[in-house]
């Protein structure tokens, strides 16, 4: 049986990120992915200018910006009546960026290889046996053996599950995505959109494409759909991936040898667009932790300390997020606030403050 320092599973931003991180530390590391990449994901693909600073420290911030993208340069907020808010974004070097997921996460997964951890794609991971070290069983019935493990399998976390640690999800609300294509003249703007039934998410992510996102709950996601379809005259055929749950109460991310990070800790409201940011930098952490364990320091110590920086990295983020799922749970009210003109300086507020970069 293969034995390694660290054993990750999930090789998504917050999965890719740790491992970098720890074979770049010399760590002995191993992520398991149970998907095939290049793949694309549920998500809005765009990054908060906060991700690049960590970008940087993984020596991938040029090939990212290499990638096909698009730089966003204002967000449109769209009341149900159809009244507007617009949002000028930060320009230059910390713009926020839209790229699509199968090219981002393989990039990521491609550098922690390229630094030295070892990937197994196609692999889900099944079972887990804790007694000291890791005991780590997939699919297709291979075990790895690990010091550390970590959680980064997202918002559905096995690990977490395996571990009796998942929190009962709340099945209030499901998210559509699909990549259509871009229409004539919709610029480089985001438009977060509210409706009847919920609210879409919508972004160019190159030349050619658009991210589109519904959000909305089992009874009306459908309906959301057929606007979709009518809106921007969508093929009945089109293929849509979905996700569920939207909500979750987050996990302790700090445990004796077991840590999560990404969306497996912390699941965040996808309206202010932060996730892969909170993946990226708790993977960073996380690292940083498990360098420390390794080397002989006081274990305690680095956990409180990883326990410790992980809340900080949300610290004066979150009401913010609390604020956007308050509004998107009530689309009516979100709108009346969109139209209500003196309000609207909170709205430009508010977005400056979720898109200033964070180090
Ligand atoms: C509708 C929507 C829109 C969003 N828009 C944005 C946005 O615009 N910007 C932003 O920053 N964030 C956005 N987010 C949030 C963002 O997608 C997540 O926060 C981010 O993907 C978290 O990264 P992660 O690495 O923690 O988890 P994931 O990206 O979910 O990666 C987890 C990985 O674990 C793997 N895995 C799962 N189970 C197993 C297993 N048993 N064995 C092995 N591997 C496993 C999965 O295949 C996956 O590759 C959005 C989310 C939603 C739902």
């Amino acid at each position: 049986m293969e034995t390694f320092d660290v054993a990750i599973v999930g090789g998504g931003p917050a999965g890719s990120s740790c491992a970098a991180f720890c074979a770049l530390a010399g760590l002995d590391t191993l992520v398991l992915e149970r998907e095939n990449f290049p793949r694309e994901k549920v998500c809005g693909d765009c990054l908060n200018p906060s991700c690049w600073s960590v970008l940087e420290r993984l020596g991938l911030q040029q090939q990212i910006r290499n990638l096909p993208h698009s730089k966003l340069d204002s967000v449109a907020f769209i009341a149900i009546e159809g009244h507007e808010v617009v949002v000028d974004l930060p320009t230059g070097d910390a713009c926020e960026f839209s790229v699509k997921r199968s090219l981002f996460d393989d990039l990521l997964l491609k550098r922690a290889r390229e630094l030295g951890a070892h990937v197994r794609e196609g692999t889900t991971v099944t079972a887990l046996a804790n007694g000291g070290s890791w005991k780590i069983q997939t699919a297709t019935a291979e075990t790895f053996s690990a010091q550390t493990l970590i959680g980064a399998d997202g918002r559905n976390s096995t690990v977490a599950r395996l571990s009796s640690l998942l929190p009962q999800p709340i099945r209030e609300r499901v998210a559509l995505q699909a990549h259509i294509p871009l229409p004539r003249d919709f610029g480089r703007r985001v438009v977060l959109q509210f409706l009847r039934e919920g609210y879409s998410g919508q972004a160019p992510v190159n030349e050619t494409e658009l991210n589109l996102c519904l959000v909305g709950t089992p009874p009306t996601i459908s309906k959301l759909r057929q606007w979709a379809e009518r809106h921007f005259e969508i093929a009945a055929h089109q293929p849509w991936r979905t996700i569920t749950p939207l909500t979750r109460s987050p996990v302790s991310c700090a445990h004796e040898n077991l840590l999560f990070i990404g969306d497996a800790a912390r699941v965040v409201e996808p309206f202010t667009g932060e996730g892969i940011y909170y993946a990226l930098r708790s993977g960073e952490l996380a690292a940083d932790a498990i360098k420390k364990i390794i080397r002989g320091k006081d274990r305690q110590l680095a956990l409180r300390d990883f326990a410790r920086a992980s809340a900080e990295m949300y610290h004066g983020r979150l009401w913010i997020n609390r604020l956007a799922r308050t509004a998107v749970l009530s689309p009516r009210i979100a709108s009346f606030l969109i139209q209500a003109a003196r309000v609207q300086p909170i709205f430009r507020s508010l977005t400056k403050r979720i898109v200033v970069p964070n180090f």
